[in-house]
C-alpha cells in the first residue's frame, strides 16, 4: 500500500520576468520556488496524505514537540541543469539512507527510499523553470521530518511531518572563489561519541552557532572542530568535512567514526582521488599535523566539502595567538582539479562513469 502524492499546483505561480530575475542573481537559501511537497505520518498509519502544493506556511501548534525539543532532521541536496537543457540529481539514494539513518538516531519514522525519490522527481518536475544555469548555480533541495505531536511530554512524538521545499542557489561563497580562514575552536565540540554528530539534525547546527560566532569574532570565516574526549583530533567544520592534501599527493580525511557527519561530497572526493591516482587515508588526523605540516611543507592543501559549496580551499587556521597557513593560501591545484572534477559530473560536462546522476527531467 503506497502511498501516492496528490498534485495541486498553485494558481498563482511566479511571473517568467520574475523569476528570471532570481535566477539571474540566487543567492543561498533565501528565495524558494512556487511549490512544495508533504507527508504526513501517524502512528498506526504511516505515511498518509502525500501532496504536493503550492508553496507556504504551515500552521504550528505552539506545543509541538519539534519546538520544545528539537526532534527533527533534514537533508541537503542539489539539482544540476545538464547541458541538453535537462536536470539530474545527484546519488540521491545516498540522502534518502542518510535521512533514515537520522531519523531512526532521533527516533523519528522513518520515510522509505521510493518515497523520498518520488517527492524529489515530483518537486524539481514540477518546478524545473526554477533550475538555474550558469557556473556554480543549482536547485538546492531540502527535505526534512519533523514532530508534530503536541504536548510537553518528553517522548518521541507519534507523528511527524515530512517536507521538501527547493531554492534556486548561486555559488555558496558569494563572489570569485577564495580561501576561507578557519578557527580553531578551543572551547566547544560538535559532537561526542554516542551523541548526534553522525546525523544530520537542527541541534548540531544550533549547537555550533556560538563556535561560530566566536570564529567571525575573531576574524575567521568558519570553525574547526576538535573531538570531545582529547580535544587534539580533527572532526570537521560546523557543516562540511575536511581534507589535508600532503607534498606527496596523498589526501587525509579524519575516519567516519560515529562523531563526524560522513558528506556524501566527502565520499565522491574519496572516489574521485583514488581513480585520480591519489592515495586517500581516512585516519585520525591530528591538528598538529596540520600545524607543524604547515610549516615544514608536508602539508600542501587544505579543503572543506560538502553539498552546499562543493570543495572550499581553506586558507589560515587559527587559534589564539597563532596561525598556520598551509601552501601558499591560494586555491591549491590538487584542491581544484577534484573540485572541477566533481563539478564535472554533476554538471553532465563529463562522463558520469559512477552511476551516480539521475536523470529528472
Ligand atoms: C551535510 C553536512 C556535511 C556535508 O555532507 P554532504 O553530503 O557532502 O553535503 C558535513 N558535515 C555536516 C555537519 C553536515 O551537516
Amino acid at each position: 500500500m503506497s502511498m501516492q502524492f496528490a498534485v495541486t499546483p498553485t494558481d498563482h505561480p511566479t511571473s517568467d520576468k520574475a523569476r528570471a530575475e532570481i535566477l539571474a542573481n540566487p543567492a543561498f537559501g533565501k528565495v524558494f520556488t512556487d511549490h512544495m511537497v508533504t507527508a504526513t505520518y501517524t502512528e498506526g498509519q504511516g505515511w498518509h496524505d502525500g501532496v504536493l502544493t503550492a508553496y507556504g506556511p504551515t500552521l504550528v501548534d505552539p506545543a509541538s514537540v519539534v519546538l520544545h525539543y528539537g526532534q527533527t532532521v533534514f537533508e541537503g541536496m542539489k539539482a544540476y541543469r545538464q547541458p541538453d537543457g535537462g536536470v539530474s540529481l545527484f546519488r540521491p539514494e545516498r540522502n534518502a539512507r542518510r535521512m533514515a539513518k537520522s531519523s531512526e538516531r532521533l527516533a523519528l519514522p522513518q520515510l522509505p527510499e521510493e518515497l523520498f525519490l518520488e517527492s524529489l522527481e515530483l518537486l524539481v518536475k514540477q518546478d524545473q523553470a526554477w533550475v538555474p544555469n550558469g557556473e556554480g548555480a543549482s536547485l538546492y533541495l531540502r527535505p526534512f521530518i519533523w514532530a508534530t505531536e503536541v504536548g510537553l511530554g518528553v517522548r518521541p512524538s507519534a507523528s511527524a511531518l515530512y517536507q521538501l521545499i527547493a531554492s534556486p542557489s548561486g555559488n555558496y561563497f558569494s563572489g570569485p572563489l577564495r580561501p576561507v580562514s578557519l578557527w580553531l575552536s578551543q572551547e566547544y565540540t560538535r559532537s561526542a561519541p554516542g551523541g548526534t554528530g553522525a546525523a544530520k539534525c537542527g541541534g548540531n547546527y544550533a549547537a555550533s552557532l556560538i563556535a561560530q560566532q566566536e570564529a567571525i569574532a575573531n576574524g575567521c570565516d568558519q570553525v574547526v572542530f576538535l573531538d570531545a574526549g582529547e580535544h587534539r583530533w580533527l572532526e570537521e567544520l560546523g557543516g562540511m568535512n575536511i581534507f589535508l592534501v600532503l607534498d606527496d599527493g596523498t589526501l587525509v580525511t579524519p575516519e567516519v567514526s560515529g562523531t563526524i557527519l560522513e558528506g556524501i561530497t566527502r565520499d565522491s572526493i574519496i572516489t574521485i582521488a583514488k581513480d585520480l591516482g591519489h592515495t586517500v587515508e581516512e585516519r585520525r588526523v591530528d591538528v598538529d599535523e596540520w600545524r607543524k605540516g604547515a610549516v615544514d611543507g608536508r602539508v600542501v592543501e587544505v579543503f572543506a566539502c560538502g553539498t552546499a559549496a562543493v570543495i572550499t580551499p581553506i586558507g589560515a587556521l587559527r587559534w589564539p595567538g597563532g596561525e598556520a597557513v598551509a601552501g601558499t593560501g591560494e586555491p591549491g591545484t590538487i584542491t581544484m582539479k577534484l573540485r572541477n572534477a566533481l563539478m564535472d559530473v554533476q554538471y553532465g560536462r563529463a562522463e558520469d562513469t559512477y552511476g551516480w546522476m539521475r536523470r529528472v527531467v
